[in-house]
């Protein structure tokens, strides 16, 4: 960002009085333009004991088996967006229950947030959107898991067949940090309904 949405002057990068951050600022009208982490929702569409996947048509992890997901839009809410997404990645119609927010994810070294919701599918009829190669069901020992694209689909899947067992589905968030070497570190830090939970 080079200069101002409002009035064409030149952007420089520095902290505002009365704040604490580097922050884009106009010099000619004191806008502040400020950046912040982004939403990103999406569903964990199932059939009975199978779960739906998209196999990812774009980069990044192009080929790789994900969770329909993506960036919310300006004057959607959270859940409006994820069954977007859904319809959008995998042609699929799903159906939201009371209790269906299942996993956040806070991703601090990236600036996002991933909020995932448990979704029945309304009809076995589904087919892959622009974004996605193929979209398919699959039982718990079919999933590919040395093929899944990102570590918080993994994590939202492999607590959801557990949670399957017991028929129990807390909402759970968890932190996840990245290592330099890129490997995604992935904690725990509160669970519905435990109040014994200390984690935190
Ligand atoms: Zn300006």
């Amino acid at each position: 960002m080079k200069y101002c949405q409002h009035c064409a002057g030149p952007i420089t990068h520095h902290i505002p009085p009365g704040d604490d951050k580097l922050r884009y600022c106009c010099l000619s009208c004191d806008v502040v333009f400020y950046q912040n982490p982004n939403n990103i929702v999406g569903t964990l569409p199932y059939f009975g004991d199978q779960v739906l996947l998209c196999r990812r048509a774009i980069e990044p992890r192009k080929g790789l088996w994900t969770l329909p997901a993506g960036f919310m839009e300006n004057g959607e809410t959270s859940w409006q967006g994820a069954l977007r997404e859904t319809d959008e990645e995998a042609g699929a119609q799903v159906t939201l229950l009371p209790d269906s927010l299942y996993t956040i994810f806070n991703l601090p070294n990236i600036n996002q947030v991933y909020l995932f919701f448990r979704a029945e599918l309304s009809s076995l009829l589904f087919e892959p959107g622009t974004e996605s190669l193929e979209v398919k069901l699959f039982r718990e020992d079919e999933i590919p898991w040395q093929e899944i694209a990102f570590a918080v689909v993994k994590t939202t899947l492999r607590q959801y067949f557990d949670d399957r067992r017991q028929q129990y589905y807390p909402v759970r968030m968890y932190d996840v940090t990245y290592s330099p070497e890129r490997k995604a570190d992935i904690k725990l830090v509160s669970e519905s309904g435990n109040k014994n939970f200390a984690e935190i």
